[in-house]
C-alpha cells in the first residue's frame, strides 16, 4: 500500500507524485471526477470506485468552463471539509481539490469538444457546457492516469460525450457508468436538491413520476414517442410544471427518436427531462435533469425501470 490515509492534494504536481508512486508499486487507480458538495449518489461512484481498484481518487472542483454567464457558478455550493470526510469514510486515497488557477493557469487556451453529440438536450440550452466538461475531464483522465473512471447515469448525455471522447482519441482509462442513486420517492440526488425549499422538493418529485408514468407506457406495449412523452408532460403539468426539455434519444448515439418507436437489440432508448423547479420566494428556481432507459431486450435494465416506477409509487 501506499497510502492508507486520505490525503488532500490541491497541486497537479502533488497529484502526479501521488498517482506515480501507487503505479511504481503496481496498484490500479479508480478516479471520480466530481464538483463536490457530495451525497450519497457520489459516495456510490466512490464506493465502486474504491472496491474495484487498489486505490481510489476523488477530484473536486467547481468548472467554470462549464458555467454559462447567467447559471449558479459562485453559487454552487461548496463544503469541502464534509467532501473530506465522506472521502475518509469511503476509503478514498486521495482527493484533488485544485484553485481555478491550477488547473487554467493563464495562457491557458484549449478547448476539447466533441461535435454533435452535445447540441441537444442540455447541450441546447447550456451553450459551450459540454465543450467545457470535456476540456477539464480530459485533463483529469490525463494528470489522473487512472484504470478506471466513475460517472453517473444521471448526467446521461455527459457520459455519452466523455466515452465517446476517450474512444475516439484512445484514452488508455475505462469510463464505467453507475446508476442513479434516488432519494425514497425516486427523485434523483443532486448537489443541487439543496436549494429546494419545502414547496418546490415537492414539486419536483413530480420529475421521477414523470419519469416513471412514460417508463410504464412503455412496459405495457406502448412505442408511439409522442404518446410515451405525453404521459410524463401530463404528470409535470399536474403540478404546473414545463419542462425545458423531454426527449426521447437513442442510448447509443443520442439520435432522436420519433414515430414508432423500433429498437433492433442492442439498442435502448432514453427518455430524458430537464425540468426548473421554483421556490415560493419566486426568486429562486433550481434546475433538475433526470432520465429513464427504455429497452425492447435488455432484462436487467427492464427490471430496473420496473424498480424505478415501483419507487416512485405509480406500480398500481
Ligand atoms: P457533479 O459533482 O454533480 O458534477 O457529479 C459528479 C459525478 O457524480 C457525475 O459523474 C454525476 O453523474 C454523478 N452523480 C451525480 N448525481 C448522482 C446520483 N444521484 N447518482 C449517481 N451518480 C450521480
Amino acid at each position: 500500500m501506499v497510502s492508507t490515509q486520505t490525503v488532500v492534494l490541491t497541486r497537479r504536481h502533488e497529484l502526479l507524485q501521488f498517482v506515480d508512486a501507487a503505479k511504481k508499486v503496481g496498484q490500479s487507480i479508480g478516479f471520480v471526477p466530481t464538483m463536490g458538495a457530495l451525497h450519497a449518489g457520489h459516495r456510490s461512484l466512490l464506493e465502486k470506485a474504491v472496491s474495484e481498484n487498489d486505490c481510489a481518487i476523488l477530484s473536486i472542483f467547481v468548472n467554470p468552463k462549464q458555467f454559462g454567464p447567467n447559471e449558479d457558478f459562485s453559487k454552487y455550493p461548496r463544503t469541502l471539509n464534509d467532501d473530506v470526510n465522506l472521502a475518509k469514510s469511503a476509503k478514498v486515497a486521495a482527493v484533488f481539490a485544485p484553485t481555478v488557477s491550477e488547473i487554467y493557469p493563464e495562457g491557458f487556451l484549449t478547448s476539447v469538444k466533441v461535435a454533435g453529440l452535445g447540441d441537444g438536450m442540455c447541450g441546447a440550452f447550456r451553450p459551450g457546457h459540454f465543450d467545457g466538461v470535456t476540456t477539464v475531464v480530459l485533463l483529469l483522465l490525463n494528470l489522473v492516469g487512472a484504470t478506471r473512471a466513475y460517472f453517473g447515469t444521471k448526467d446521461f448525455q455527459q457520459l455519452a460525450i466523455i466515452k465517446k471522447m476517450c474512444a475516439d482519441l484512445s484514452h488508455p482509462t475505462t469510463i464505467v457508468g453507475v446508476e442513479t442513486v434516488r432519494e425514497s420517492d425516486g427523485l434523483a440526488l443532486s448537489s443541487r436538491n439543496r436549494f429546494l425549499d419545502d414547496k418546490a422538493r415537492l414539486r419536483a418529485h413530480a420529475v421521477p413520476v414523470a419519469l416513471a408514468a412514460a417508463g410504464k407506457a412503455f412496459l405495457d406495449g406502448e412505442r408511439d414517442v409522442k404518446k410515451i412523452m405525453e404521459k410524463s408532460l401530463l404528470k409535470l403539468s399536474e403540478v404546473q410544471l414545463t419542462p425545458q426539455y423531454i426527449e426521447l434519444r437513442d442510448a447509443t448515439n443520442l439520435h432522436p427518436l420519433e414515430g414508432v418507436l423500433s429498437m433492433p437489440a442492442p439498442r435502448n432508448a432514453v427518455l430524458a427531462i430537464a425540468q426548473f423547479v421554483e421556490n415560493s420566494d419566486q426568486n429562486t428556481k433550481t434546475r433538475l435533469i433526470d432520465n429513464i432507459v427504455l429497452s425492447e431486450y435488455d432484462v436487467t435494465i427492464r427490471a430496473r425501470l420496473e424498480a424505478f416506477i415501483k419507487l416512485v409509487g405509480l406500480n398500481s
